[in-house]
């Protein structure tokens, strides 16, 4: 086998992907995605609705297209788009961004965090901080900039963190911190607690936060999402990452954007425009459209994901886990030693065959060094219809 030089060995490395042999193993989604087609079983692994967003929003796409909007648009996306994410900043959270000079648009939350993680993290003496379980981008990105990943643990059940590890893990070595509030894979919201101390960290060590609030409007239980740049001191350092894809239902147009300082945005626009340049011209109206919906559409979607981790957490009880409590985001974490599961991932290779369903091991969002603490904990996304749900319970509950 010829041995390729490049930075997709560090990248494999840090995603955990790369084998003893020198190959790299697909993503964990993409590998349960294809245990879930090959068996016709349930997919509750990979986080993705499998049903169409409301009409209006495919509509504009479609007559985006019929308009001829099919060619580049401008490099920090269309106006109308940058118009509507900065009015939906103020409008739900009283934040203001200018259009022009603070708002970018980008190819999903993914090309957000790959910009802005090689925009402003600089080689291996730049250490990024993250949440761990992590998404698995993260460590990803974090390797390619060359940059050394520093974990804070979420620990089983609750997936708060500690505010001293936090405090141990933010140093003067710090660029950023990057944060994901909901929480993909656990579920979490963050007390108000962890997001001020995250604040005050940053400015003692003059860090920069980017924060991933793409679940922004998938927050449960009467809660409502309070992003990181809204708390004193820390708009002007922090980068605010999201994405049409769930709040729309449309997680295969790849439409997003970037919020935050002149400054920073010209930093990210900087790297952005040699990964894609652009991307989905006639999705971006549609998008637009989207985030002008009316306050009942929000509340509605939080109410129906709401509707549905209910399904699933009855679900996972009666089948005889142990379940965490999902303040938020598509997805509900269940602890499957009670079942007499020893490893997790082992158990969602073997789930679709015994009962037809699939799930996501935590550990996949874990390094190397804290697999352990996580052996044992599943993921399980929300996003399906409720027969799908009711149908999976049914399922799962075979395995008692
Ligand atoms: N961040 C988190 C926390 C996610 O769960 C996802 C994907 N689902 C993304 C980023 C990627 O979003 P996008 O599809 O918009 O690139
Ligand atoms: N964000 C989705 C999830 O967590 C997956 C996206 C992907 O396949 N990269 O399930």
């Amino acid at each position: 086998m010829r041995t390729l030089s490049g930075a997709w060995r560090r990248v494999a490395a840090g995603a955990g992907l790369l084998g003893a042999d020198g190959t790299t193993a697909p993503t964990i989604f993409a590998e349960m995605s294809g245990l879930a087609a090959r068996t016709g079983a349930l997919n509750l692994g990979q986080g993705f609705p499998d049903e169409d967003g409301p009409a209006v929003i495919l509509d504009a796409a479609r007559e985006a297209i019929a308009r001829g909007e099919n060619q580049y648009p401008p490099g920090r996306g269309i106006l109308d788009l940058r118009s509507a994410v900065s009015e939906h900043q103020r409008r739900f959270y009283g934040l203001s961004v200018d259009p022009d000079r603070e708002v970018l648009v980008t190819a999903g939350a993914t090309e957000a965090l790959a910009a802005a993680i090689l925009a402003l993290v600089d080689g291996a003496e730049d250490e990024v901080v993250v949440f761990e379980p992590y998404y698995d981008a993260y460590a990803a990105l974090a390797a390619l900039a060359g940059a050394r990943l520093v974990t804070v643990p979420l620990r089983w059940p609750d997936f708060q963190p500690d505010l001293d590890d936090l405090r141990a893990a933010v140093t003067d070595r710090t660029r950023l911190i990057l944060v994901n509030d909901p929480h993909n894979p656990t579920g979490a919201v963050f007390t108000d607690d962890v997001r001020t101390e995250l604040v005050r960290l940053a400015e003692r060590h003059d860090a920069i936060i980017v924060t991933d609030e793409v679940y922004e409007h998938l927050v449960f239980d009467g809660r409502a999402h309070r992003p990181l740049a809204t708390l004193p001191g820390a708009a002007e350092r922090t980068l605010t990452v999201s994405s049409g894809g769930k709040t729309f239902s449309t997680t295969g147009w790849k439409i997003g954007w970037v919020t935050g300082p002149a400054d920073l945005i010209d930093a990210v626009l900087a790297v952005k425009q040699f990964l894609t340049y652009v991307n989905g011209s006639p999705f971006q109206p549609a998008i637009a459209a989207g985030l002008r919906l009316d306050d009942r559409f929000f509340a509605g979607i939080a109410a129906d994901l709401q509707r549905r981790r209910d399904l699933l957490l009855t679900g996972l009880q009666a089948a005889g886990f142990a379940t965490a409590h999902a303040a938020g985001s598509y997805f509900t974490v269940a602890e499957a030693a009670p079942l007499g599961v020893v490893d997790a991932h082992a158990f969602c290779r073997e789930l679709p065959e015994r009962v037809g369903v699939v799930a996501i091991p935590l550990t996949a969002f874990v390094g190397p060094a804290h697999r352990a603490e996580y052996a044992t904990l599943v993921r399980f996304a929300a996003c399906k219809r409720d027969e799908v749900l009711v149908e999976a319970a049914r399922r799962l509950a075979l395995l008692r």
